[in-house]
């Protein structure tokens, strides 16, 4: 494939994946077979479709750039497994999408463009599409603040919210030298696999609200951050896993925020 009669939309996140291995190690890591349903999330030039499209039963992708439609349907001729669809995947109703196909999981394989990249994700989960894996590139720091585990400088309300639905794990951080054109940072590919079972939370948007409110002012403990709450009754909570008000949100485990939220 040649690249170079596109021109790339820097607004539109486009680095294209142009290293083979990088490419192989993704698909690898994702376990796709003939019975799964694949979405890609900005297919750009084909370089992962291809090979998903190989291995899986469908493949549904979201491209919002419709000038890539003429290399894409060059590139994916060969397969009659792939639909692609022009549009915003923000605006995309996924799961009207998915409802005809006939699948055994569910996955998301993608590079995903850095300037969505958090908006994508919860998308995927706030609208209840919670595919089983996936495996997705982001730039290296985003992916720190998705795995970072409680005290460290990267945790916040994203990790707890992420971490709650998910087990988090970086792979393989990618050099900026495999795209063109060549990021300023380094990627990192990361795999979300669905947890079995999640802690059972009572209201899902008042725990949302809760971390959301805990992390609000990075430099504030819980007593400023979640004035407007019961402090009693939280402080409560708080003193049976040996904190009080004075803690910061960082210093918390994901099941400290879920016994508040369904305690308060
Ligand atoms: N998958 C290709 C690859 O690995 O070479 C391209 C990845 S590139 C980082 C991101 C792709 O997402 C681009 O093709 C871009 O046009 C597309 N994109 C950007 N914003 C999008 C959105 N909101 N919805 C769907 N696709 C989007």
């Amino acid at each position: 494939m040649d690249l170079k009669n596109i021109n790339f939309k820097k607004s539109l996140g486009q680095n294209f994946l142009i290293d083979k291995n990088i490419v192989d190690k993704i698909i690898n890591s994702a376990q796709i077979d003939r019975e799964t349903l694949v979405i890609e999330i900005g297919p750009g030039s084909g370089a992962l479709s291809k090979s998903i499209a190989s291995l899986c039963g469908n493949l549904i992708c979201y491209e919002i750039d419709k000038s890539l439609k003429t290399i894409l349907d060059e590139e994916l001729a060969d397969f009659n497994n792939v639909l692609v669809k022009y549009e915003d995947f923000l605006n995309a109703d996924v799961l009207k999408d998915i409802k005809d196909y006939s699948y055994k999981k569910l996955i998301v394989v993608a590079n995903l463009p850095y300037y969505v990249t958090t908006p994508i994700i919860n998308k995927l989960i706030i609208d209840n599409i919670m595919p089983s894996l996936m495996v997705l590139m982001v730039q290296k720091e985003v992916a720190d603040r998705f795995c970072a585990k409680k005290s460290s400088k990267n945790y916040n309300s994203l990790s707890v919210f992420l971490q709650y639905h998910y087990d988090i794990n970086p792979l393989f951080i990618v050099s900026n030298n495999c795209f063109i054109p060549k990021p300023k940072v380094d990627s990192c590919v990361v795999r979300f696999k669905l947890k079995d079972e999640k802690l059972p939370v009572n209201d899902i948007n008042k725990f949302y609200k809760l971390i959301r409110d805990s992390f609000r002012f990075k430099r504030k403990n819980l007593k400023n951050n979640l004035s407007s709450y019961d402090l009693d009754k939280v402080n409560l909570i708080l003193s049976k896993y040996g904190f009080d008000l004075t803690a910061r949100a960082e210093e918390l485990d994901l099941n400290i925020f879920v016994d508040i939220a369904n305690n308060i």
